[in-house]
């Protein structure tokens, strides 16, 4: 099957189409095998091409998220048919440990991610539990494959960072770094739904228009203004109850400066840098919460998916790019040029 690989760690320049073995036949008594249609990028993937610290399994196929039609079935599979339009978690458990007894899948102690400790969604074919799996929802207009694909990574741990962790409240002022990115906007989306006033953060205002259009209501170029001064003024010096954060330790001392009493601070990533700052004597004293939270559980996933089918966190597209130019997809997601989600058509 045609996939998009890569043979060594490094720049983009090593990510190339080839014919790769199709996912081991037969499958598993409860294995899907999902004829992809469509698979969408995330930052993770460029950190993969970069080179994680762990065995890659050369030709390493790339992508965690993805979308297709059901192609064959395990003979215990009973919630999905040959057939079916699908996307699925890229999150994979073992669902015996400890953790995944208590509900919690993305705490497992085997836990694995499509695309990066497995082969990935950016081939014709894929193999993933019929736990991850979910039917795509109906919705008018019907989602795009491009959209299905997109949705489920940043969904679902923007889900879990703001209504999990945060617990983000009707009333509560939450601020969201980066908004260009997907986690961020689906944190825009999921705090607006949980009633939140949300102030949301970008270096270039093409960006921050769109997050007004998306239910922003505030704005700021971190670029031009100072967001922890902005913030200050504009919450009569309290601070905000949330601060969600991806960014690291670029946007760090800046998050807990605009931290109010009693905040809390949750954050998925450090694409800036792993190493941070902290006083103690400020954490104690205005009772900060600090978090961290990495994708979400099978409950968590259903419940997107269902609040999905009622109309709310439609992804935000940015463009969608063919399999053949896979490598300017990476590359348009490097330069962070993007509004919203890149995505791959895979098949037709
Ligand atoms: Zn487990």
């Amino acid at each position: 099957m045609r996939a998009c690989v890569i043979r060594a760690t490094g720049g983009l320049d090593q990510i190339q189409l080839a014919d790769v073995p199709e996912p081991p036949d037969p499958l598993g008594p409860r294995e899907v095998r999902i004829a992809i249609r469509a698979a969408a990028l995330n930052h993770l993937d460029l950190f993969v091409v970069r080179g994680m610290p762990r065995d890659y399994r050369f030709p390493h196929i790339l992508g965690a998220d993805g979308a297709g039609v059901v192609d064959a079935v395990g003979a215990q599979v009973g919630t999905v048919k040959p057939g079916d339009r699908v996307m699925f978690n890229p999150g994979l458990s073992d669902y015996t440990c400890e953790f995944c007894r208590g509900g919690e899948h993305s705490l497992c102690v085997n836990y694995r991610l499509l695309g990066e400790h497995l082969h990935g969604t950016l081939a014709e074919y894929l193999v993933v539990p019929e736990q991850n799996v979910a039917l795509i929802p109906a919705l008018a207009p019907p989602l795009t494959w491009a959209e299905a694909a997109a949705f489920s990574l940043v969904t679902l741990t923007a889900w879990r960072m703001v209504v999990t962790r945060a617990q983000v409240q009707p009333g509560e002022t939450v601020l969201v770094w980066g908004i260009g990115g997907g986690v961020s906007l689906a944190a825009l989306q999921i705090a607006k739904l949980r009633g939140a006033r949300v102030i949301v953060t970008s270096s270039q205002d093409a960006k921050l228009q769109e997050a007004r259009r998306l239910g922003a209501d505030i704005t700021l170029n971190h670029r031009t203004q100072k967001v922890a001064q902005e913030v200050r003024a504009l919450t009569s010096k309290r601070g905000v109850d949330v601060v969600i954060d991806h960014v690291g330790q670029a946007t760090w001392d800046e998050s807990l400066r605009c931290l109010a009493r009693g905040g809390r601070l949750v954050t998925c990533g450090a694409t800036t840098g792993p190493q941070v700052g902290l006083d103690l004597r400020r954490l104690f004293w205005f009772q900060w919460t600090l978090m961290g939270s990495t994708m979400g559980n099978a409950a968590e996933y259903r419940e997107i998916v269902r609040v999905l089918g009622g109309g709310a966190l439609r992804p935000v597209m940015d463009r969608v790019f063919p399999f053949t130019e896979s490598r300017a997809a990476f590359e348009r997601l490097e330069r962070s040029e993007q509004l919203g989600k890149i995505a791959i058509q895979v098949a037709e």
